[in-house]
Protein backbone atom coordinates (compact mmCIF):
# COMPACT_ATOMS: atom_id res chain seq x y z
CA UNK A 1 0.00 0.00 0.00
CA UNK A 2 1.32 3.01 -0.67
CA UNK A 3 2.41 5.66 1.51
CA UNK A 4 -0.05 8.47 1.30
CA UNK A 5 1.99 12.13 1.13
CA UNK A 6 0.99 14.39 3.47
CA UNK A 7 0.91 17.69 1.36
CA UNK A 8 -1.00 19.38 4.31
CA UNK A 9 2.36 18.45 6.62
CA UNK A 10 4.61 19.20 4.26
CA UNK A 11 3.32 22.84 3.95
CA UNK A 12 3.11 23.46 6.88
CA UNK A 13 6.28 22.92 8.09
CA UNK A 14 7.96 24.67 4.97
CA UNK A 15 5.58 27.76 6.08
CA UNK A 16 7.36 27.57 9.43
CA UNK A 17 10.88 27.81 7.60
CA UNK A 18 9.01 30.92 5.26
CA UNK A 19 8.01 32.57 8.72
CA UNK A 20 11.62 32.88 10.32
CA UNK A 21 12.53 34.47 6.62
CA UNK A 22 9.49 36.61 6.51
CA UNK A 23 10.88 37.90 10.51
CA UNK A 24 14.66 37.93 9.18
CA UNK A 25 13.52 40.45 6.29
CA UNK A 26 11.21 42.90 8.59
CA UNK A 27 14.29 42.63 11.14
CA UNK A 28 17.12 43.48 9.54
CA UNK A 29 15.60 45.92 6.34
CA UNK A 30 12.05 46.98 8.41
CA UNK A 31 9.98 45.66 5.57
CA UNK A 32 6.90 43.17 5.31
CA UNK A 33 6.98 41.33 2.21
CA UNK A 34 4.02 42.06 0.65
CA UNK A 35 1.41 40.74 -2.12
CA UNK A 36 -0.82 41.95 -4.40
CA UNK A 37 -3.90 39.86 -5.72
CA UNK A 38 -5.70 41.21 -8.15
CA UNK A 39 -9.71 39.68 -8.30
CA UNK A 40 -11.54 40.20 -11.20
CA UNK A 41 -15.35 39.32 -11.30
CA UNK A 42 -17.45 37.16 -8.87
CA UNK A 43 -15.90 33.53 -9.51
CA UNK A 44 -16.97 31.57 -6.23
CA UNK A 45 -13.76 29.34 -6.68
CA UNK A 46 -11.42 32.66 -7.48
CA UNK A 47 -12.98 33.73 -4.10
CA UNK A 48 -11.86 30.80 -2.05
CA UNK A 49 -8.62 30.37 -3.59
CA UNK A 50 -7.77 34.48 -2.88
CA UNK A 51 -9.04 34.69 0.58
CA UNK A 52 -6.98 31.44 1.04
CA UNK A 53 -4.07 32.89 0.03
CA UNK A 54 -4.47 35.90 1.87
CA UNK A 55 -5.31 33.82 5.20
CA UNK A 56 -1.74 31.87 4.49
CA UNK A 57 0.22 35.01 3.91
CA UNK A 58 -0.76 36.17 7.27
CA UNK A 59 -0.11 33.38 8.94
CA UNK A 60 3.41 33.88 8.51
CA UNK A 61 3.88 37.71 9.13
CA UNK A 62 3.13 39.00 5.01
CA UNK A 63 0.88 41.47 3.64
CA UNK A 64 -1.43 40.66 1.31
CA UNK A 65 -3.53 43.26 -0.49
CA UNK A 66 -7.06 42.31 -2.72
CA UNK A 67 -7.72 44.35 -5.42
CA UNK A 68 -11.19 43.70 -6.25
CA UNK A 69 -12.75 44.40 -10.05
CA UNK A 70 -15.81 44.31 -11.04
CA UNK A 71 -16.33 41.54 -14.18
CA UNK A 72 -17.16 44.99 -16.36
CA UNK A 73 -13.60 46.09 -15.70
CA UNK A 74 -12.01 47.21 -19.18
CA UNK A 75 -8.39 45.47 -19.93
CA UNK A 76 -6.91 49.20 -19.68
CA UNK A 77 -7.94 49.67 -16.36
CA UNK A 78 -6.55 46.45 -15.27
CA UNK A 79 -3.07 47.19 -16.86
CA UNK A 80 -3.53 50.76 -15.58
CA UNK A 81 -4.22 49.01 -11.91
CA UNK A 82 -0.69 46.68 -12.67
CA UNK A 83 1.31 49.78 -14.29
CA UNK A 84 0.58 51.06 -10.21
CA UNK A 85 1.79 48.78 -8.64
CA UNK A 86 4.73 47.75 -10.85
CA UNK A 87 5.97 51.36 -9.31
CA UNK A 88 4.90 50.95 -5.59
CA UNK A 89 8.13 50.15 -3.63
CA UNK A 90 5.60 48.90 -0.58
CA UNK A 91 4.30 46.08 -3.45
CA UNK A 92 7.08 43.03 -3.88
CA UNK A 93 4.34 40.47 -5.91
CA UNK A 94 1.73 40.75 -8.12
CA UNK A 95 -0.70 37.91 -8.80
CA UNK A 96 -3.59 37.75 -11.15
CA UNK A 97 -6.36 35.44 -9.84
CA UNK A 98 -7.02 33.41 -13.52
CA UNK A 99 -9.06 32.82 -15.20
CA UNK A 100 -10.39 36.16 -16.15
CA UNK A 101 -13.29 37.33 -18.20
CA UNK A 102 -13.48 36.72 -21.29
CA UNK A 103 -13.45 40.64 -23.13
CA UNK A 104 -10.06 40.96 -21.37
CA UNK A 105 -7.28 39.59 -22.95
CA UNK A 106 -5.11 37.55 -20.32
CA UNK A 107 -2.24 37.03 -21.64
CA UNK A 108 -1.90 41.12 -21.93
CA UNK A 109 -2.21 41.65 -18.89
CA UNK A 110 -0.14 39.15 -17.53
CA UNK A 111 3.00 40.42 -19.67
CA UNK A 112 2.12 43.90 -18.18
CA UNK A 113 3.86 42.38 -14.42
CA UNK A 114 6.90 43.37 -13.69
CA UNK A 115 9.28 39.95 -13.92
CA UNK A 116 10.82 41.52 -10.94
CA UNK A 117 6.84 41.12 -9.16
CA UNK A 118 5.79 37.75 -11.16
CA UNK A 119 5.35 35.84 -8.52
CA UNK A 120 3.37 33.16 -10.96
CA UNK A 121 6.16 33.09 -12.92
CA UNK A 122 3.72 33.32 -16.27
CA UNK A 123 5.70 36.25 -17.74
CA UNK A 124 7.60 36.30 -20.87
CA UNK A 125 10.94 36.33 -19.02
CA UNK A 126 10.33 33.85 -16.40
CA UNK A 127 9.09 31.37 -18.30
CA UNK A 128 11.90 32.03 -20.99
CA UNK A 129 14.65 31.54 -18.54
CA UNK A 130 12.88 28.71 -16.81
CA UNK A 131 12.83 27.03 -20.59
CA UNK A 132 16.17 27.41 -20.81
CA UNK A 133 16.89 26.27 -17.29
CA UNK A 134 18.22 29.17 -15.86
CA UNK A 135 16.92 29.18 -12.29
CA UNK A 136 19.62 30.36 -10.25
CA UNK A 137 20.85 33.54 -9.52
CA UNK A 138 24.39 34.54 -10.39
CA UNK A 139 26.53 37.78 -10.23
CA UNK A 140 25.08 39.36 -13.40
CA UNK A 141 21.29 38.31 -13.38
CA UNK A 142 18.11 36.35 -11.33
CA UNK A 143 17.14 33.15 -12.27
CA UNK A 144 13.49 32.62 -13.32
CA UNK A 145 10.26 33.11 -10.91
CA UNK A 146 9.12 29.46 -11.06
CA UNK A 147 5.63 28.69 -11.53
CA UNK A 148 4.31 27.72 -7.73
CA UNK A 149 2.26 24.65 -8.34
CA UNK A 150 5.19 22.83 -10.44
CA UNK A 151 7.61 23.80 -7.70
CA UNK A 152 4.83 22.26 -5.25
CA UNK A 153 5.13 19.10 -7.28
CA UNK A 154 8.59 18.43 -7.31
CA UNK A 155 9.05 19.33 -3.81
CA UNK A 156 6.55 16.51 -2.57
CA UNK A 157 8.19 14.42 -5.52
CA UNK A 158 12.14 14.45 -3.44
CA UNK A 159 10.05 14.25 -0.34
CA UNK A 160 8.64 10.96 -1.75
CA UNK A 161 11.58 9.72 -3.40
CA UNK A 162 13.68 10.59 0.16
CA UNK A 163 11.26 8.27 2.03
CA UNK A 164 11.22 5.83 -0.54
CA UNK A 165 12.35 2.26 -0.07
CA UNK A 166 11.90 1.33 -3.64
CA UNK A 167 14.11 4.54 -5.34
CA UNK A 168 17.75 5.30 -4.61
CA UNK A 169 17.78 7.94 -2.36
CA UNK A 170 21.72 8.80 -2.54
CA UNK A 171 20.97 9.71 -6.51
CA UNK A 172 17.57 11.94 -5.89
CA UNK A 173 15.83 11.75 -9.52
CA UNK A 174 18.44 11.58 -11.44
CA UNK A 175 17.70 8.63 -14.10
CA UNK A 176 14.17 8.06 -13.04
CA UNK A 177 10.98 7.87 -15.88
CA UNK A 178 8.46 11.26 -15.21
CA UNK A 179 5.60 11.44 -16.89
CA UNK A 180 3.52 14.41 -17.10
CA UNK A 181 -0.04 13.68 -18.17
CA UNK A 182 -1.31 17.40 -19.27
CA UNK A 183 1.17 20.24 -20.87
CA UNK A 184 -0.89 23.64 -19.56
CA UNK A 185 1.50 26.59 -19.40
CA UNK A 186 0.97 26.74 -15.60
CA UNK A 187 1.35 23.17 -14.47
CA UNK A 188 2.76 20.88 -17.22
CA UNK A 189 5.26 22.43 -19.12
CA UNK A 190 6.63 24.19 -16.46
CA UNK A 191 6.62 20.94 -14.67
CA UNK A 192 8.76 19.14 -17.20
CA UNK A 193 11.43 21.50 -17.05
CA UNK A 194 12.17 21.30 -13.71
CA UNK A 195 12.06 17.57 -14.16
CA UNK A 196 14.49 18.04 -17.06
CA UNK A 197 17.14 20.08 -14.62
CA UNK A 198 16.73 17.28 -12.28
CA UNK A 199 18.20 14.82 -14.45
CA UNK A 200 14.60 12.89 -15.46
CA UNK A 201 13.86 11.14 -18.51
CA UNK A 202 10.28 13.39 -19.33
CA UNK A 203 7.64 12.66 -21.58
CA UNK A 204 4.70 15.12 -21.36
CA UNK A 205 1.16 13.70 -22.61
CA UNK A 206 -2.00 15.55 -23.70
CA UNK A 207 -5.26 14.66 -24.87
CA UNK A 208 -3.69 13.67 -28.17
CA UNK A 209 -1.94 10.96 -26.77
CA UNK A 210 -2.49 7.56 -28.57
CA UNK A 211 -1.60 5.09 -25.91
CA UNK A 212 -1.53 6.31 -22.40
CA UNK A 213 -1.04 3.43 -20.63
CA UNK A 214 2.04 2.56 -22.96
CA UNK A 215 3.26 5.63 -20.98
CA UNK A 216 2.10 5.39 -17.85
CA UNK A 217 3.39 2.01 -17.35
CA UNK A 218 7.05 2.60 -17.95
CA UNK A 219 6.97 5.93 -15.29
CA UNK A 220 8.27 6.07 -12.18
CA UNK A 221 6.97 9.51 -11.51
CA UNK A 222 3.53 10.42 -13.08
CA UNK A 223 2.24 13.52 -12.24
CA UNK A 224 -1.42 13.96 -13.39
CA UNK A 225 -2.92 17.64 -14.17
CA UNK A 226 -5.46 17.27 -16.80
CA UNK A 227 -8.99 18.19 -14.69
CA UNK A 228 -10.49 14.86 -16.04
CA UNK A 229 -11.68 12.63 -13.14
CA UNK A 230 -9.93 9.00 -12.93
CA UNK A 231 -7.91 9.42 -15.75
CA UNK A 232 -5.53 7.69 -13.79
CA UNK A 233 -6.40 4.27 -12.94
CA UNK A 234 -4.83 1.20 -11.15
CA UNK A 235 -4.39 -1.16 -14.45
CA UNK A 236 -1.83 2.29 -15.95
CA UNK A 237 0.75 2.13 -13.07
CA UNK A 238 3.84 0.43 -12.49
CA UNK A 239 4.29 -1.41 -9.35
CA UNK A 240 5.95 0.93 -7.09
CA UNK A 241 5.35 4.42 -9.25
CA UNK A 242 5.06 7.99 -7.26
CA UNK A 243 1.52 9.39 -8.24
CA UNK A 244 1.41 13.09 -7.68
CA UNK A 245 -2.27 14.55 -8.39
CA UNK A 246 -2.86 18.02 -8.79
CA UNK A 247 -5.99 17.73 -10.48
CA UNK A 248 -9.44 19.58 -8.84
CA UNK A 249 -12.52 18.53 -9.50
CA UNK A 250 -15.98 19.22 -7.80
CA UNK A 251 -18.11 16.43 -8.32
CA UNK A 252 -21.52 15.89 -7.05
CA UNK A 253 -22.45 13.00 -4.36
CA UNK A 254 -25.97 13.29 -4.27
CA UNK A 255 -28.44 16.10 -4.73
CA UNK A 256 -27.43 18.60 -2.67
CA UNK A 257 -23.68 17.66 -1.76
CA UNK A 258 -20.73 17.59 -3.88
CA UNK A 259 -16.81 16.95 -2.87
CA UNK A 260 -13.35 17.61 -4.59
CA UNK A 261 -11.64 14.92 -6.16
CA UNK A 262 -8.50 14.78 -8.30
CA UNK A 263 -7.52 13.40 -11.36
CA UNK A 264 -6.10 9.73 -10.36
CA UNK A 265 -8.78 6.97 -8.82
CA UNK A 266 -6.97 7.33 -5.17
CA UNK A 267 -8.47 4.41 -3.54
CA UNK A 268 -7.45 1.69 -6.20
CA UNK A 269 -3.88 3.51 -7.26
CA UNK A 270 -2.44 3.61 -4.00
CA UNK A 271 -2.35 -0.25 -4.12
CA UNK A 272 0.21 -0.17 -6.50
CA UNK A 273 1.87 2.58 -6.23
CA UNK A 274 4.60 3.33 -3.27
CA UNK A 275 3.96 7.16 -2.57
CA UNK A 276 0.49 8.80 -3.37
CA UNK A 277 -0.90 12.42 -3.12
CA UNK A 278 -4.34 12.84 -1.72
CA UNK A 279 -6.84 15.41 -2.79
CA UNK A 280 -7.70 17.98 -1.43
CA UNK A 281 -4.62 17.85 1.03
CA UNK A 282 -1.62 17.06 -1.08
CA UNK A 283 -0.56 19.57 -4.35
CA UNK A 284 -3.10 22.33 -2.91
CA UNK A 285 -1.11 23.34 0.49
CA UNK A 286 2.53 23.81 -1.31
CA UNK A 287 1.18 25.45 -4.17
CA UNK A 288 -0.21 28.16 -1.27
CA UNK A 289 3.39 28.01 0.60
CA UNK A 290 5.75 28.14 -2.72
CA UNK A 291 3.74 31.49 -3.84
CA UNK A 292 5.04 32.83 -0.36
CA UNK A 293 7.90 31.55 -0.99
CA UNK A 294 8.00 33.42 -4.69
CA UNK A 295 7.11 36.24 -2.64
CA UNK A 296 9.59 36.55 -0.37
CA UNK A 297 12.31 35.66 -3.49
CA UNK A 298 11.08 39.05 -5.41
CA UNK A 299 10.75 41.11 -2.15
CA UNK A 300 14.80 40.09 -1.29
CA UNK A 301 15.54 41.15 -5.11
CA UNK A 302 13.79 44.23 -4.64
CA UNK A 303 15.74 44.69 -1.83
CA UNK A 304 19.12 43.66 -3.02
CA UNK A 305 17.98 46.02 -6.21
CA UNK A 306 18.04 48.91 -4.09
CA UNK A 307 20.86 48.79 -1.99
P1 LIG B 1 -5.60 22.96 -18.63
O1 LIG B 1 -7.04 22.73 -18.92
O2 LIG B 1 -4.95 24.23 -19.00
O3 LIG B 1 -4.75 21.78 -19.31
C1 LIG B 1 -5.17 20.45 -19.22
C2 LIG B 1 -4.17 19.58 -19.93
O4 LIG B 1 -4.58 18.22 -19.77
C3 LIG B 1 -4.04 19.82 -21.43
O5 LIG B 1 -2.69 19.78 -21.82
C4 LIG B 1 -4.81 18.65 -22.07
O6 LIG B 1 -4.30 18.27 -23.35
C5 LIG B 1 -4.55 17.56 -21.03
N1 LIG B 1 -5.61 16.53 -21.06
C6 LIG B 1 -6.93 16.73 -21.00
N2 LIG B 1 -7.57 15.54 -21.11
C7 LIG B 1 -6.60 14.59 -21.22
C8 LIG B 1 -6.64 13.18 -21.38
N3 LIG B 1 -7.77 12.53 -21.45
N4 LIG B 1 -5.45 12.54 -21.48
C9 LIG B 1 -4.27 13.19 -21.42
N5 LIG B 1 -4.19 14.53 -21.28
C10 LIG B 1 -5.34 15.23 -21.18
O7 LIG B 1 -5.45 22.63 -17.08
P2 LIG B 1 -4.45 23.17 -15.92
O8 LIG B 1 -4.67 24.61 -15.69
O9 LIG B 1 -3.08 22.65 -16.13
O10 LIG B 1 -5.10 22.39 -14.69
C11 LIG B 1 -5.20 20.97 -14.67
C12 LIG B 1 -5.88 20.54 -13.39
O11 LIG B 1 -5.07 20.92 -12.29
C13 LIG B 1 -7.24 21.20 -13.14
O12 LIG B 1 -8.08 20.28 -12.48
C14 LIG B 1 -6.91 22.36 -12.21
O13 LIG B 1 -8.01 22.74 -11.39
C15 LIG B 1 -5.81 21.74 -11.39
N6 LIG B 1 -4.86 22.69 -10.79
C16 LIG B 1 -4.54 22.50 -9.49
C17 LIG B 1 -3.61 23.32 -8.88
C18 LIG B 1 -3.25 23.07 -7.43
O14 LIG B 1 -2.63 23.91 -6.81
N7 LIG B 1 -3.59 21.91 -6.88
C19 LIG B 1 -3.03 24.37 -9.59
C20 LIG B 1 -3.34 24.52 -10.95
C21 LIG B 1 -4.26 23.67 -11.53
Amino acid sequence: MAQIIDGKLIAANFREEIAIEVAKIKKEHEITPTLAVILVGCDPASEVYVSNKEKTAHSVGMNSIQFKFSAETTQKELIAKIDELNNDPKIHGILVQLPLPSHINSKAVIHNISPLKDVDGFTIENVGKLSIGDIKDDENSYGAIVPCTPLACLHLIKNAVENSSVFQRNIGLTGLKALVIGASNIVGRPLARLLMLEGCTVTIANRSTRNLSAETLQADIIIVATGVVNLLKKEMVKKGAIIIDVGINRVKINHLESKIVGDVDFDQVKKVASAITPVPGGVGPMTIAYLLQNTIKCCLRIIKNNQ
